[in-house]
């Protein structure tokens, strides 16, 4: 009720009752919403949602902050007359029942009766599943107008909180690419570009580490706030199999989360089937694809934190543009579904036909309507579950388990952004008085911190005894302290804790200079604020003595200036050391000047890296494939980065056949068609022998080495998934750490991989030099270090990163995803590392 649009206003004014004002999504609009080739854009939904705020007793629209493209994120909070006038109290009581510490079973029973259950629906997630955006709105209308007794106990019980998309930019993105291409043969095409600004459809894999604006800004209003016991995610998937996934998930399960989340999931699905097949929705699927074991994705990470989280997913048509699907199209082919035929979780398959986006939006509303209705059912029942499930989390610990994690240690700015991580997460932190951070386990979230900091061993299940086990769904590993470089131990937790607070160290600059001890990649951050400004910026290639002081190689210096203008900027980093001057063997180091290419496949991995090189301040230029095809690169460029694309979709756009998702790859518009091809190869090749730096990650390796004569090979790039597969696990190399890429690094540390890529390499004649960085051990029980690999054997005493020379230039390969999705803290370096060397003397 605030923040009234100008049909809120005229609302307001007129002395109608409020009930008999509010006015449908289409009547608002002025167009029927869900129609073929119609979509409400998220600037319209908020506005309505706005309007119904302002017209009804049974609406709130809550801000949630910002998006990254600066759009208001909002939530609709729906409930009966009472409760909304009632919310701080039923806030109070959620959060009581989510950390019954301290509360009596009388007190608790008490709340039980009195509580009411929180309802978090969130779609859109994926901005071109795009249904459930139009559906809230017709939802939210209908449960803030409805007079029936039944609609009413619902409202009575439950608190709805309604997040029309999670994803507003890309709403806007989607709605505004299929406006321009209406009518033309592009209707309803894929957009070359991601759909959010940085991380396109991993915008629900960034739900551990909360990288981004979005996954921030509703983590706080449900993990700070809100407490819902139950939260519903919808999404929609390809448009050939099933017409709608509802819970139980697939296997695996995680077996540490509560059974009880997994009951409360199922019972919800099957009332989701039952009302669907009621209404003669056929193709309804569970038990298919979507399995419920890693923590990424928004409702995921919420099931360690005791909430009943499910997903729905709805088969999608062109956007707004109805398709027709032949019969013999139709197929399974996936987890729970292998053939396109009846069967006990399958019984009623759709038959094929047309399939259109008011198909989606009714599926989705009968899904949401059996959410609400068994929410408001069992309300009692959960709310006793969710008290039951987070003293269960607490009890699993004894009073005095916990985490440490010291202040003193290689990397202590990447110790305390772990901590203050766990604190953006709802987890209670603690701090000794010498500046350890301390996460006492038993707490109501302390199995999402173990979860976090422990190794992963892939549960290898079989559907089918003697044949292969069930794959993850996504990656199998999530090990924040060896993602991060960080020690952590598990130790008694000590008396006299006070409350960790997240805070930068404070950075004094005592005399003439100040030295950053290399290895942590927080010191990015600082060095770059410092590149910018006027002061003096060094590096020692060697190990450098100054006066008393010994400097490692790959210490930075900053002069006062520098280092001033860095601290002004307010850039939280590493911690540093007084220094009385540059010593006069540092090497002037200048701010590399990158490109990034991208290309029009919409690459996440492309998204990551621009994300990772903005936010610690090396400002990347990016690089499409008509610039690079015009060459003349090295005027303008110190080190070019191609991020983990596949060595087709670089050389022509296009993916390998049996790797894309589509079997017919739909065309572009001619602007966004074709890939480097020969000009664009020549051009690269032009640039690092002119004396640039170029850098490619994971499978853009196997693109370099098609092109450049290298001595290196991959050794798995023709091993078939039987021989090798990392689906995205933690592997350890040994490092030699006495090059500049490698400066302050540990002797071994743990990289992501989820590709099948390792080098052989040869000795070069004295054209080149040739540095192996990073290897693969001897022994292959020594490689995985959490997670799951098929073929571990392969990779023993590979290289995973490799350097040249080349011509005046050169090559840096990076056999892994350095930067994946933002949370491999502890092999940035190798980065931002190889962007410094660019601009080295040689
Ligand atoms: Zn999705």
């Amino acid at each position: 009720m605030r923040l009234p649009s100008v049909a809120a206003i005229a609302l307001f004014l007129s002395t109608v009752p409020a009930v008999a004002a509010v006015q449908s999504p289409s009547e608002f609009l002025g167009f029927t919403v869900g129609a073929d080739r119609t979509l409400a854009d998220y600037r319209q939904i908020k506005a309505y949602l706005q309007a119904l705020d302002a017209a009804s007793e049974r609406v709130v629209v809550q801000d949630l902050g910002k998006t990254t493209l600066g759009e208001d994120m909002v939530m609709a909070v729906v409930s009966s007359e009472e409760n909304i006038k009632n919310l701080p109290r039923i806030k109070e009581v959620a959060r009581r029942l989510a950390d019954p510490r301290g509360l009596s079973d009388a007190d608790a029973e008490k709340l039980v009766g009195e509580g009411r259950l929180v309802l978090l629906v969130t779609c859109n997630i994926h901005a071109s599943e795009i249904g459930a955006s139009q559906m809230a709105m017709e939802w939210a209308h209908a449960l803030a107008t409805a007079q029936d007794a039944e609609t009413r106990r619902r409202l009575e019980r439950v608190v709805v909180l309604l997040v029309p998309s999670l994803n507003p930019d890309g709403q806007i993105m989607e709605t505004e690419w299929y406006r321009k291409q209406l009518g033309t043969r592009y209707e309803g095409s894929r957009m070359p570009w991601l759909y959010h600004h940085y991380v396109g459809h991993d915008n629900n894999r960034d739900w551990f580490m909360l990288t981004q604006k979005e996954t921030r800004a509703l983590t706080r209003a449900v993990y700070h706030e809100w407490f819902p016991q139950v939260w519903l995610d919808e999404h929609q998937m390809g448009a050939n199999g099933p017409r709608i996934f509802v819970p139980p998930y697939a296997e695996p399960v995680d077996t540490d989360i509560h059974p009880l989340v997994w009951r409360e999931v199922n019972l919800i699905g099957s009332q989701m089937a039952l009302r669907l097949e009621q209404a003669q929705k056929s193709g309804v699927i569970y038990g298919f694809s979507y399995d419920a074991y890693w923590p990424g994705g928004t409702k995921n990470t919420a099931w360690w934190k005791n909430v009943s989280g499910l997903l729905t997913e709805v088969a999608s048509a062109r956007l707004a543009t109805p398709i027709r699907i032949a019969p013999g199209e139709l197929s399974g082919g996936r987890k729970g579904l292998v053939e396109y035929e009846p069967q006990t979780n399958f019984p009623n398959p759709w038959p094929g036909g047309l399939w259109r986006l008011r198909d989606i939006m009714d599926y989705e509303r009968i899904a949401s309507d059996a959410l609400l209705e068994t929410c408001a059912d069992r309300r009692e029942d959960f709310l006793r579950d969710a008290l039951v499930r987070a003293r269960t989390a607490i009890g699993t610990f004894r009073p005095t388990d916990a985490y440490r994690i010291p202040s003193r240690q290689r990397d202590t700015a990447s110790a305390l952004r772990l901590a203050a991580l766990m604190q953006e997460h709802g987890v209670e932190v603690k701090r000794s008085a010498d500046g350890d951070a301390w996460i006492p386990l038993a707490q109501p979230y302390g199995r999402f911190v173990q979860e976090m900091f422990e190794r992963q061993d892939y549960p290898e299940v079989k559907l089918v005894s003697g044949r292969d086990i069930v794959r993850p769904y996504d990656v199998s590993a999530w090990s924040l302290p060896l993602m991060m470089g960080v020690e952590t131990e598990r130790a008694p937790l000590p008396a006299g804790l006070s409350d960790f607070k997240a805070e930068a160290p404070r950075l004094d600059v005592p005399g003439g200079a100040v030295a950053l001890a290399p290895g942590s990649p927080e010191n990015a951050r600082l060095v770059n604020a410092a590149l910018r400004s006027t002061g003096r910026v060094a590096i020692a290639r060697e190990a450098t003595a100054s006066g008393a002081q010994q400097w490692p190689a790959g210490t930075v210096f900053l002069d006062a200036t520098a280092a001033r203008a860095a601290v002004a900027k307010g850039v939280p980093g590493q911690t540093w050391s007084a220094a009385s001057e540059i010593p006069a063997a540092a090497e002037k180091l200048a701010a590399p000047r990158v490109g990034l290419y991208k290309p029009w496949a919409a690459s996440m991995d492309e998204g990551w890296t621009r994300f990772l090189l903005e936010q610690y301040g090396f400002e990347p230029k990016t690089l499409d494939n008509k610039t690079i095809r015009a060459g003349s690169l090295s005027a303008a460029f110190d080190a070019i980065v191609l991020p983990d694309v596949p060595k087709e979709v670089i050389a022509s756009g296009k993916p390998r056949r049996e790797e894309s998702e589509m079997r017919y790859f739909a065309d572009l518009p001619p602007e966004y068609a074709g890939g480097l091809d020969k000009e664009g190869a020549s051009a690269l090749k032009q640039f690092v022998e002119a004396g640039g730096t170029l850098v490619a990650f994971s499978a853009a390796c196997d693109y370099v080495l098609d092109e450049l004569n290298l001595p290196v090979r991959n050794v798995l790039g023709r091993a078939r998934a039987e021989e090798f597969s990392a689906p995205g696990s933690l592997l350890r190399v040994d490092v030699d750490a006495s090059h500049p890429l490698t400066y302050g690094l540990p002797p071994s540390v743990a990289l992501f991989q989820d590709k099948a890529i390792a080098f052989d390499t040869a000795l070069p004649g004295a054209e080149m030099e040739r540095w192996v960085l990073a290897t693969y051990p001897a022994a292959q029980r020594d490689i995985l270090l959490s997670g799951w690999v098929n073929g571990v054997d392969r990779l023993e005493k590979r290289a995973a990163a490799v350097a040249t020379t080349y011509g005046k230039g050169k090559v840096v390969l990076l056999g892994f995803r350095p930067q994946h999705r933002a949370q491999t803290p502890a092999t940035f370096p190798f980065v931002f590392n190889a962007l410094y060397w660019s601009t080295a003397k040689r």
